[in-house]
């Protein structure tokens, strides 16, 4: 009797630990972004030029993650490099050479780029890496730590940015 109510108390302990972190955590809400909010953004993007507006963010486990609608008129004269961020692009819109890698030249200035979710980052001149002609459909990962720029555009363009903060 003893030994049985100690094999079911063993059990029931190898049991709890057994769950898994993650399903004792509270879930987190789901965020949804409908294709109409990304169509508002993009008007309000061309009518006020706003190159950077976030959309949505969650504080996720691990950090936080945010979308962020992009638009650009024109290429960037240099470069950016985000700290802790890694940023995902979607082109939606528009085509144009995408560089990343290679080093900031110049003397990189800190920018702070909270605001929009991509936290401590550098800005510098473009100098070396690897270009890329990207249009509709194109994803580039650009990870924290990496010089990317828009070298040249052929029209204007706009792109999805899904941008993920382990410091947050
Ligand atoms: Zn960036």
């Amino acid at each position: 009797m003893i030994r049985t109510l100690s094999r079911s108390l063993a059990v029931t302990f190898v049991t709890l630990v057994a769950v898994p972190a993650a399903a004792q955590t509270p879930p987190v809400p789901a965020v949804h972004i409908s294709p109409a909010e990304i169509a508002a953004l993009l008007e309000t993007a061309i009518a006020k030029s706003a190159v950077d507006q976030p959309i949505k963010s969650a504080d996720v486990h691990g950090g936080k993650a945010l979308v962020a609608m992009l638009h650009r008129d024109r290429a960037e004269a240099g470069a950016l490099i985000h700290e802790r961020v890694t940023e995902t692009y979607y082109i939606l819109h528009g085509s144009g050479t995408i560089v990343t890698g290679g080093t900031l030249g110049g003397t990189a200035k800190p920018t702070d780029l909270t605001r929009v979710g991509a936290g401590p980052s550098l800005s510098g001149e473009r100098q070396g890496g690897d270009s890329r002609h990207v249009s509709p459909g194109d994803v580039i990962i650009i990870p924290a730590g990496t010089p990317h720029s828009f070298s040249t555009l052929d029209s204007p363009i706009s792109y999805l940015v899904f941008r993920f903060d382990p410091g947050k």
